[in-house]
């Protein structure tokens, strides 16, 4: 009998009204990053909570330890899951830098990237293992 291991693509649902707020969200803080948490439901995001960047950069963000854990409580309180901590790349490719994989706190929480590099903006989802990063598959529904 052959055993074979099968990798499962993960498949993340993002509501289209939140794909909006996302995009606006990251558009309001050009040319800066914008910032934020996505949380929700396993691979099921039910909500957006955008965090003020406080270091007004266009390669770096950051918020304050005590914004962070207030807002977690916040989502803990709706008995919602953080999925994500999303940035933005206001004029680089929607892929994590060296420097955002070296700063992600915590492989059980994904990275989301939208870039504003070309015309359209990019949104991509990313899963974070020992600093590499795999894609997953958006569905905007
Ligand atoms: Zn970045």
């Amino acid at each position: 009998m052959v055993i074979s291991k099968i990798i499962m693509e993960k498949i993340i649902t993002l509501p289209s009204s939140l794909y909006q707020a996302l995009i606006v969200e990251g558009e309001s803080q050009l040319p800066y990053e914008a910032c934020g948490l996505l949380a929700g439901f396993q691979k099921q995001v039910t909500s957006f909570w955008p965090l003020q960047n406080q270091v007004k950069s266009s390669s770096r963000f950051f918020v304050p330890k005590e914004i962070v854990t207030s807002t977690v409580k916040k989502i803990q309180n709706r008995k919602e899951q953080v999925l994500a901590i999303f940035h933005t790349h206001p004029s680089t490719k929607p892929v994590p830098s060296q420097f955002d994989l070296k700063h992600h706190p915590d492989d059980e929480v994904d990275m989301v990237i939208i870039s504003y590099k070309y015309g359209i903006p990019q949104l991509k989802w990313y899963q974070i293992r020992h600093n590499t990063y795999t894609a997953c598959k958006l569905v905007i529904s």
